[in-house]
């Protein structure tokens, strides 16, 4: 391998396993400062493990490893087209690897290509620049929270919020509502880069590169510092809170920039990201490819540890369940409850539930655990599979169909992120059934709470879409909608709607 595929496989490798320190810092804050013994606390504390143990194994922090995005600045006389070449092959190469999951879908045919390479991926913009070196800046942002980004046209009509005007005040009512909407979807906390102005398509562009600032810089427009120290404050007084638990912390940063727009247009764009906020950046020695240096991170200084080694305390209170589960265990539970999942479980995001509405399940689900996960899985010499990284995927996206999976074939509890709607929630109800949020990003925790792979299904829908059976473990979720029609989810959206009403009043 040349020194430069070398540099760039680190690069892939530290972003996608070790959180930058300007995040961890934010993090630890986070951490300290929320109120002990809730669900936000105990959110914090798995997310605060998992940063850990993604560290110390080398392994993904968060199973989506999202759209890899490059930013490349070269000296003039420097060939870019090398390293183009070496990029793509270091992506396949990091994904062979097990440190990024295969992501890369065509839009036409849903079929992975499997090593993340295909027409638009990976993303990487070129500049050239007059210094001597190479940078290459790289930022891998997953489907969750890229699916809560958001783009306002001024003036308009904001819920909760009443009229944003083409004013500061305007944008300012957009980039709150924007942390509103993102509730636990895009797994909160989250850090926001926003673009004031320019057009539809450049706006998400410059909003997106307002990431690659640390969060603790201080803008150099005294109006957008302003403003960003004011958002980050309003924010989170909203109590969105990790995972969209309720909670003290909603926002661990805010970037704004500003760009000329047409006269006719005023747009806000919003680039949402997770608190698996992963970016680094090296530069390299143009003759070489050694990395001479690295952005965001100082190889010399020890990584700040997260937790003191106690991981999630358990108190004793938590139900341990082992399927097939029954519809009393069901209804003896309530929204607040921290289960314990040991035995099989089955994984299955929106192809397996597209194709649930169509065809018999491979396997029985009945009393089953359906968990809402596109692991990253990497297969052994002798055959078998392991799991890398496990999280739970962003469960909204199969309100369509889950409420008809529960029906059909008896599944009693639903395993995700995020929480899901009213349909769900009637189901749950009705058939005696209940969703558990595991912690979204938390995906080396939950891998290792995978003891075996026993099998897969449907493994024509590539490795994330594919239906794993899994033995676990000690796999702790929350119970966040239950068999009697409550939903923590609804509450603290309803809650936090009043909230920003009332920060508008004040
Ligand atoms: S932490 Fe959540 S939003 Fe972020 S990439 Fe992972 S699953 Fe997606």
């Amino acid at each position: 391998m040349l020194m430069l595929e070398n540099s760039l496989l680190e690069l892939i490798t530290m972003t996608s396993t070790s959180l930058p320190p300007d995040v961890r810092a934010v993090m630890a804050h986070a951490l300290r400062d929320e109120t002990p013994n809730t669900q936000a606390s105990q959110a914090l504390n798995i997310i605060a493990t998992n940063i850990d143990m993604a560290q110390d194994d080398e392994g993904p922090i968060c199973q989506d490893t999202g759209m890899p995005t490059f930013i490349v600045h070269t000296p003039v006389d420097v060939n870019q087209m090398v390293i183009k070449q070496a990029i793509r092959a270091m992506v396949a190469e990091a994904t062979k690897r097990g440190k990024l999951r295969p992501n890369s879908v065509d839009s036409i045919t849903g079929k992975n290509s499997g090593n993340n390479l295909g027409p638009g991926t990976p993303v990487i913009h070129f500049e050239q620049w007059e210094e001597d070196e190479i940078e290459v800046k790289l930022i891998l942002k997953g489907g969750g929270c890229e699916n809560k980004n958001i783009q306002y046209s001024l003036p308009m009509e904001l819920e909760h919020l009443g009229k944003a005007g083409r004013d500061l005040a305007g944008v300012k009512k957009c980039i709150l509502h924007a942390v509103w909407q993102a509730q636990g979807h895009g797994c909160a906390p989250g850090a926001l880069g926003v673009c004031i102005g320019s057009d539809r398509a450049h706006g998400y562009d410059l909003a997106k590169m307002e990431l690659f600032r640390t969060l603790d810089d201080v803008n150099p427009d005294p109006v957008l510092a302003k403003l960003e120290a004011e958002i980050m404050a309003e924010a989170n007084t909203l109590g969105v809170g990790p995972m969209g638990f309720g909670g003290q912390a909603s926002l661990i940063g805010c970037k704004i920039t500003a760009a000329n727009r047409l006269p006719a247009s005023f747009f806000v764009s919003v680039a949402y990201d997770c608190w698996a906020f992963r970016r680094l950046g090296v530069r390299l020695d143009p003759s070489s490819g050694a990395i001479t240096k690295w952005l965001y991170r100082d190889p010399e200084r020890p990584v700040q540890r997260m937790t003191q080694g106690e991981g999630f305390p358990l108190t004793g209170r938590e139900v341990t369940l082992t399927p097939p589960l029954t519809e009393a265990q069901m209804r003896s539970l309530k929204v607040g409850d921290v289960v314990i999942l040991n035995g099989e479980m089955f994984t299955g995001r929106d192809n397996v539930h597209a194709y649930l509405m169509k065809h018999e399940p491979p396997v029985s689900l009945q009393g089953a655990a359906l968990y809402h996960c596109g692991p990253v899985m990497l297969k052994q010499e002798d055959g078998t599979w392991v799991t890398k990284a496990a999280g739970p995927t962003t469960s909204s996206r199969e309100e369509p169909y889950q409420a008809e999976v529960i029906k059909r074939y008896g599944v009693r509890v639903v395993i995700g992120k995020g929480g899901m709607g009213k349909k769900t929630s009637a189901a749950l109800k009705e058939f005696g059934a209940v969703y558990l949020n595991a912690i979204g990003g938390a995906a080396q925790y939950y891998a290792r709470s995978v003891e075996k792979v026993l099998g897969v299904s449907l493994m024509e829908f590539g490795i994330p879409e594919a239906m794993w059976h899994l033995q676990v473990h000690d796999f702790v979720a929350i119970v966040t909608m239950d068999a009697h029609g409550n939903s923590l989810h609804a509450d603290v959206e309803r809650e936090t709607g009043a909230n920003l009403e009332a920060l508008q009043e004040a």
